[in-house]
């Protein structure tokens, strides 16, 4: 047995975890937030329900919470893109939880509401950005978002972004990326596809590959 005290996490995330009542971390965590911790990339194929979400946020956010930086306005320091509204809405109530007692900022944007809005919640800056490609990319266009301070990214579900059409919009979002960011791909099948996906976003990664809890 492992607990999340022994993967060099730091208090307020220990903290965070015991509110929610985790007290084991699953096997993609045990596997990847050492790793992670080091500044590594990451290549995870693990589905839903693995634990992937705290696996890519608890060490991400040890690693900003670290190192703290002014916010600067439009920007985000950590950025995370998810095929769905749904699923970007469920990531960022997650890290908002495991953020609880950091002084970190997690926002998110989707389309379907009003861009107006969004984009004046995105004026201070964040720390933490989920986000839908086609929505990102709106607000990139418009000047109401500078990317070129994220300092990390995860791709996550990457085989469902493909499966629905956005090659185009992903490709788009890593040529305004900066080269020097630590990245992560999460995928629940591996595909030729997937491959070169990770073979031009991916440095040197550590390879994690879970099978489904349940
Ligand atoms: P995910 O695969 O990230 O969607 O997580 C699946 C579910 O497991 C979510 O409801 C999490 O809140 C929960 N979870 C993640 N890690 C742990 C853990 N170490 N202990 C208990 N529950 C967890």
């Amino acid at each position: 047995m492992s607990y999340f005290s022994d993967l060099g996490l730091a208090e307020p995330i220990l903290r965070a975890l015991g509110t929610k009542g985790y007290s084991e971390p699953t096997p993609i965590q045990r596997q990847a937030i050492p790793a992670l911790l080091e500044g590594r990339d990451l290549l995870g194929i693990a589905q839903t329900g693995t634990g992937k979400t705290a696996a890519f946020s608890l060490p991400s956010l040890h690693r900003l919470a670290a190192d703290v930086q002014p916010r600067k306005p439009a920007s985000c320091r950590m950025l995370v893109l998810s095929p769905t509204r749904e699923l970007a809405a469920q990531i960022a109530e997650n890290m908002r939880g495991y953020a609880k007692y950091l002084n970190l900022s997690v926002q998110c944007i989707f389309g379907g509401i009003p861009v107006g809005k969004q984009a004046r919640a995105l004026v201070p800056g964040c720390d933490i950005l989920v986000a839908t490609p086609g929505r990102l990319l709106d607000h990139h266009q418009q000047g109401t978002l500078d990317l070129k301070h994220v300092e990390i990214f995860v791709l996550d579900e990457a085989d469902r972004m493909l499966d629905m059409g956005f090659i185009h919009d992903i490709k788009k979002v890593l040529a305004v990326l900066p080269a020097k960011k630590q990245s992560l791909l999460f995928s629940a099948t591996f595909s030729d596809e997937i491959k070169a996906l990770a073979d031009r976003l991916l440095n040197a990664p550590v390879l994690i590959e879970v099978a489904r809890r349940n």
